[in-house]
C-alpha cells in the first residue's frame, strides 16, 4: 500500500459544482498509516494542507488552492465492532461515500440515517458539517469520532463534541479519520421504505440532477433560507452561468461555464436582496476554499 500523488489538478473535477481552479498537488493515501506519514511529512516541512471529501459542500475559488489537497477515497472501510439484538456499533472510515454507507445499512436492516438518503459526499464531510435532512442528522448516530489533532490520533467521545445544526463541532480536527456509529436493528423492508420516501421527497424539492453544492446558506433560526430567497424574488437570478435554482432557491446551479467569482457575486446579490426584504443576514453553509487570484 502506498500513496497516489497527482500534480497540477483542476479541482473542478472533484467538486459537485464543477467549479474550482488548480491545486499543485493532490495526495490520495491508501491506508491510515500512509495518511499519518504524509501528515508528519507536511508538518515537518510546514506545508499547509486541506482535506477534501466528496467536494459536495465546497466552492473552490477560480485561483485554485495553494495548499496540498488530501483525499481519503481509499479509506472507506466499514467494520462491525459490536452487535446485539437491538443495536449495532460500526466503525466507518471518513472516505466512505455516504450513499455507499446507506446501501450497507439498507442491506443489513440498520436504522438511524434514512433521512440522509440522496446526500452526496463522504462520511468525513457529513461529520464535519453534521449533514442532515428530514429531522435526521449525522451526529445523531455518532458515539465517537476519530480525529488527528495536534498531530496525534484521538478518539473523541460524543459528549465532548459540541455539535449542532450543520456543525459537527470538529473544527479543531486537522483530519477526521472516521467514526463509531450506533444504529438500531430494523427490517430491510422498513429501512428501504423510509429511504425511498425521503429520496422521492428530495427529488421533488431539490435540483439533485444538476451541478450544485447543496444549500448555499444556512437556515436562519426558525426560518427557511430557501423560502426567504424565494420570497425576496431571487429564483432564476443569474450571474454568468450561475443561476438561483427555480426548483429550490437555496441551491445555485452551474449551467456549464460557471465560475467561483460569479457564484460569490450571486451570493452577495441574494444576501443583499434578502436583507433588504427581511433584515435577515444569511450565513453561508458552503465552505469557500482557496485563493481568488487567477
Ligand atoms: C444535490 C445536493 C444535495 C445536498 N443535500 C444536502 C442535505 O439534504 N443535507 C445536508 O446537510 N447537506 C446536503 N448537501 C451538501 C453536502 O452533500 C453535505 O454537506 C456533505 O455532507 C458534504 O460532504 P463532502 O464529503 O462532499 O464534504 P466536502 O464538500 O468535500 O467538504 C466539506 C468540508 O468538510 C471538510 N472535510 C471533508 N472531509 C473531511 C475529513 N475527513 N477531515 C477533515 N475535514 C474534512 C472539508 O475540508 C470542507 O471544509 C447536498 C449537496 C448536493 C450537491
Amino acid at each position: 500500500m502506498g500513496c497516489e500523488f497527482r500534480e497540477e489538478v483542476t479541482m473542478s473535477q472533484f467538486t459537485t459544482l464543477r467549479i474550482g481552479g488548480r491545486a499543485e498537488l493532490v495526495v490520495l493515501p491508501e491506508s491510515s498509516e500512509m495518511l499519518l506519514g504524509v501528515l508528519d511529512e507536511l508538518r515537518s516541512r510546514e506545508v499547509p494542507f486541506v482535506v477534501l471529501g466528496g467536494g459536495s459542500n465546497v466552492l473552490v475559488l477560480d485561483g485554485g488552492l495553494q495548499e496540498v489537497v488530501i483525499k481519503l477515497d481509499a479509506l472507506n472501510r466499514v467494520d462491525i465492532v459490536e452487535t446485539d439484538q437491538k443495536e449495532v456499533l460500526l466503525y466507518v472510515q471518513a472516505g466512505k461515500r455516504l450513499q455507499a454507507l446507506l446501501s450497507f445499512l439498507l442491506r443489513e436492516g440498520l436504522s438511524g440515517l434514512e433521512g440522509l438518503t440522496g446526500i452526496p459526499g463522504t462520511v468525513g464531510g457529513a461529520l464535519v458539517g453534521n449533514a442532515g435532512a428530514y429531522d435526521y442528522e449525522m451526529m445523531d448516530v455518532v458515539e465517537a469520532v476519530k480525529i488527528v489533532r495536534g498531530g496525534k490520533v484521538e478518539l473523541v467521545s460524543k459528549d465532548k463534541i459540541d455539535s449542532g445544526y450543520r456543525k459537527g463541532g470538529l473544527d479543531d480536527a486537522e483530519v477526521v479519520l472516521g467514526a463509531l456509529l450506533k444504529l438500531n436493528r430494523d427490517s430491510t423492508e422498513r429501512v428501504g421504505k423510509r429511504m425511498k420516501e425521503f429520496l422521492n421527497q428530495k427529488r421533488l424539492t431539490q435540483p439533485i440532477g444538476e451541478p450544485s453544492a447543496g444549500c448555499v446558506f444556512k437556515n436562519p433560526s426558525g426560518q427557511s433560507a430557501g423560502k426567504l430567497i424565494d420570497l425576496a424574488g431571487c429564483k432564476g437570478m443569474t450571474r454568468g452561468d450561475i443561476e438561483v435554482s427555480r426548483v429550490h432557491a437555496n441551491f445555485f446551479i452551474n449551467r456549464g461555464r460557471g465560475t467561483a467569482s460569479d457564484f460569490i457575486g450571486l451570493m452577495e446579490d441574494v444576501r443583499e436582496r434578502v436583507f433588504k426584504s427581511f433584515q435577515v443576514e444569511l450565513v453561508p453553509e458552503i465552505k469557500i476554499m482557496g485563493s481568488g487570484i487567477e
